[in-house]
């Protein structure tokens, strides 16, 4: 055995094979994988090999397109045998809403290069004719689907990465993880110790376990899941001889099933409501290649549903019922990338999916390492999605309702229950007064809008509009007309202060520091140049910063920081979390209601656009800026959260000569889309550069940044695409506005996407941002080149409704009224 590698991989299951091979695909050589057992003796061996390219998150939907891609390449260079059957699978609607999720999907798939086809359900029961016609309104055919033998495609992934020089150590355990000061790892096995530089847990089934070595709680669980085989069926037979092919796949909305041939007869699993999870706090080492004892009674639910709906079922015999534990994160995607803070420890684990996921995640990953980038927008499975508060409590919550909701639709406007209510700021009980409806980001309570008085705060679940609709506008009426007041406490606040903090922020933004007292929007760029955060930087001394981002990149954001933090340094960087929140008020009253409880003047002249400053509400100690999202007059007050209560009550009183009024995150969202505000995970990520987002006045060069020399070699060969604006006609006899990810459409072909929509109540039209070929981003004339034509279609729920670039913000495109 090597005594030392530039990488360990912990963890032989299709996973971790993957990332052997990916790292010996990207050129390092020097690797090894360690295995604790046999190769895929995890929850590797007992899947059942299904893989498709189909997930809620379009960039995860493109791994697993890669992943299946991969196999025919791994199989022919291995000379494994994966055994690939690629018979195509379908996706089964029992009602309205999934057809209308599976149109989505179709639509999705024309701009991510799938070839998806949305078919009837005499369609559906002509290729699978073992289905209850009458159960299904339609179905989704993929012809990329299909099912494998993971524990061969296991070992073909090892076997090229060998060819290319990696080692891999069967039967050989992991059994403690030291960092030695200079960052390098000892990896203490029970054959001998490997010196490694990095270290990635791959370990599936324990990679808890192998996390806990470290002292990190990953949020992942195991979970048990069953399928049967049935014996030989006359059906399967007769149409594999009726058609010369295999039944396809087929995933069954309303009883969570999957059903596939297997053999001559049929496999079939079930993610059934009444849950179990595997081992929920420690994953026992002794857990060998075995199965868990069966449990029929406990998806009997859905058998009933499956013998409906496939009758021949309920009278197949059964071969064989494999019950085996596999894990998941709390949404159900992988965890993968570099650990905050830790330095050279990378983990690829959680991967529920493991054949259909597995070749993305280790690609992804094996850029990541050699490159410093992963590459691809992998936001859906970076581990930095989760924060240190996602304990084994909060995560079994999660994992289980996220288990039993596996084929669910989750509805763009839908906030899931579980794990909740769990962070809550001081103003919580005060909304909750005022009707407030809730929704949850990061784990954090805020407020979506404003229930009217006598009426049950809950927000109907739709793609179309929901019966916030009429509310919500009330709110945007509010803040543009009088005054409106809301929570602005889900921001990612950190404070940099120490000698030496303007040097070093300023490498990492593209636009310039403000002067103290001021604040500047800025940019931060990977070396790529492509955008990696985004913030308002308020100084407020030469060496002293608040900055304020996406909440839910806060450990996204802050591994950044504190990974380029330089050597040696008198810097502190400290995320505030809540221990800083915030009120927010926005409107034309706004500065009278400030004023009435201030005795600093707030008058344009001593308080401008972009100001931040330390002041007295009341006897309230406070950061206030002047800015605010909804692109009015307002401004944001920063308070400890002992002091929130008392400035919403404050505020409050202040505001009725005014008329203030309540507004919650989804009016926000309705108002920065009519200033045509983006917004980070939306407009701003890591596949887009600065230059294609439009982000053109955030870029300074007057110093040196991270990817300032990519920034200038786009602007030498010119941007590939653009953020364009569009004002969107919806169906007029059922409206439905844009959610994001949607097709836009120029002629006959699919052009980009849209990155964010809504209907802009206050200036009465629905609008979208996204992105298209530059070639495509300038105005063509007032109704298109060709006549009245509109320059593009967005498809919205199957439907292509016309939209118009515009190229200025609905609401005043001036500015002024931030100003004022
Ligand atoms: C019943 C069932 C059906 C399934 N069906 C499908 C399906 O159809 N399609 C699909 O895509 N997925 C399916 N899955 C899920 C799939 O099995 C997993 O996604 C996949 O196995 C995850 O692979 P992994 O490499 O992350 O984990 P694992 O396979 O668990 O591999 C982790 C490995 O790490 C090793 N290890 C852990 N700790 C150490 C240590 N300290 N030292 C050394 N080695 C260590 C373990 O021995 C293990 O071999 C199914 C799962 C189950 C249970």
């Amino acid at each position: 055995m090597k005594t030392s590698a530039q990488v360990v991989v912990i963890g032989g299951g299709v996973v971790g094979a993957s990332v052997l091979y990916h790292l010996t695909e990207a050129g390092w050589s020097d690797v090894v994988l360690v295995e604790r057992k046999e190769l895929a003796a995890g929850s590797t061996w007992h899947s059942a090999g299904g893989m498709h390219t189909l997930n809620g998150d379009p960039n995860v939907s493109k791994l697993q397109q890669y992943t299946i891609e991969l196999y025919r390449t791994i199989e022919a260079r291995s000379g494994q045998d994966c055994s690939i059957h690629l018979p195509g699978g379908l996706m089964l609607a029992d009602n309205r809403e999934r057809l209308d999720w599976l149109r989505m999907a179709v639509a999705r798939g024309r701009y991510l290069g799938m070839d998806l086809e949305l078919i009837s359900a005499a369609e559906a029961k002509a290729m699978f004719p073992m289905l209850e016609e009458q159960y299904f309104v339609g179905a989704l055919f993929d012809p990329v689907e299909g099912h494998l033998d993971p524990t061969n495609v296991t070992n073909a992934y090892v076997i090229c990465a060998r060819q290319q020089g990696a080692e891999v150590y069967r039967h050989t355990w992991v059994e403690a993880l030291n960092q030695r000061p200079d960052g390098t790892w000892d990896v203490v096995t029970d054959k001998g110790e490997i010196h490694a530089e990095h270290i990635v847990n791959a370990g599936g089934l324990w990679a808890r376990e192998v996390g806990r070595m470290i002292g990190l709680e990953l949020p992942v669980l195991g979970m048990e899941h069953m399928y049967l085989v049935t014996e030989d069926m006359a059906e399967v037979a007769e149409h594999n001889a009726a058609t010369g092919h295999e039944m396809p796949m087929a995933l069954d909305f309303a009883g969570e099933i999957y059903i596939r041939q297997e053999g001559r007869g049929m496999l079939m699993g079930t993610y059934e409501q009444a849950c179990v999870p595997w081992s929920p706090r420690q994953a026992p080492w002794s857990f060998d290649m075995e199965l868990l004892p069966p449990d029929l009674d406990r998806i009997a639910p859905s058998l009933e549903i499956a013998f409906k709906h496939y009758p021949a079922m309920a009278t197949a015999g059964i071969k064989r019922i494999v019950n085996g534990p596999f894990t998941f994160a709390p949404d159900g995607n992988p965890l993968v990338g570099p650990i905050r803070g830790i330095r050279n420890c990378w983990v690829a684990c959680a991967v529920m999916a493991g054949l259909s996921q597995g070749g993305g995640v280790g690609l992804a990953l094996a850029n990541w390492m050699t490159t410093g980038d992963p590459q691809l927008d992998i936001w859906g499975m970076d581990v930095a999605r989760f924060g240190d508060w996602t304990n084994l409590a909060y995560t079994n919550a999660k994992v289980r309702e996220n288990y039993s909701r596996r084929f669910r639709i989750t509805f763009p406007n839908e906030e899931l229950p579980a794990g909740r209510p769990l962070h809550t700021t001081p103003v919580y009980d005060r909304l909750t007064e005022h009707n407030a409806v809730w929704g949850a980001g990061f784990g954090l309570e805020h407020p979506l809008w404003f229930q009217r008085p006598g009426e049950e705060p809950v927000e109907d679940v739709t793609f179309r509009r929901s019966n916030a609709f009429d509310v919500v506008a009330d709110e945007c009426r509010a803040v543009r007309e009088r005054v409106g007041l809301t929570e602005c406490s889900n921001f990612a606040k950190y404070r940099v202060t120490g000698a030496g903090s303007a040097d070093w922020l300023q490498g990492l933004f593209t636009n310039r520091l403000p002067n103290p007292g001021r604040v500047a929007l800025t940019a931060m760029l990977n070396p790529e140049g492509r955008i990696v955060g985004e913030f308002s930087v308020a100084r407020i001394g030469a060496d002293e910063f608040f900055l304020f981002g996406s909440q839910a990149a806060e450990v996204h954001h802050s591994r950044w920081f504190l990974a380029h933090l330089p050597a040696h340094h008198t810097i502190s960087f400290e995320v505030l979390a809540l221990s800083l929140v915030g009120l927010s008020v926005a409107g034309p009253h706004a500065r009278d209601v400030l004023q009435s409880v201030t005795a600093e003047s707030l008058a344009t002249a001593d308080y401008p656009f972009m100001t931040f400053r330390r002041i007295d509400i009341g006897m309230i100690p406070a950061w206030v800026g002047r800015m605010t999202y909804t692109g009015d007059l307002g401004y944001e007050i920063w308070v400890a959260p002992e002091h929130q209560r008392a400035l919403f009550d404050l505020l409050w009183v202040a505001g009725q000569p005014y008329g203030v009024a309540l507004y919650g995150f989804r009016a926000l969202m309705s108002l920065r889309m009519e200033k045509m505000f983006g917004t980070w995970f939306r407009e701003y990520r890591p596949i887009y550069t600065p230059l294609e987002a439009g982000m053109d006045r955030y870029l300074r060069f007057d110093h040196d940044f991270i990817g300032r020399a990519a920034v200038e070699a786009e602007q030498g060969r010119g941007r590939e695409r653009a953020l364009v604006y569009l004002e969107v006609d919806p169906d007029p006899a059922e409206p439905a506005d844009v959610i994001g990810d949607e097709p836009i459409w120029h002629g006959d072909e699919v052009v980009g996407w849209v990155t964010s929509g809504a209907y802009a109540h206050y200036s009465a039209t629905s609008l979208a941002l996204g992105y298209v070929p530059v070639a495509l981003a300038a105005p063509v004339g007032p109704e298109g080149a060709g006549g009245d034509r509109p320059q593009f279609e967005i498809e919205i729920i199957g439907h292509r409704r016309p939209a118009r670039l515009l190229t200025e913000p609905v609401f005043d495109p001036r500015g002024e009224r931030m100003r004022a």
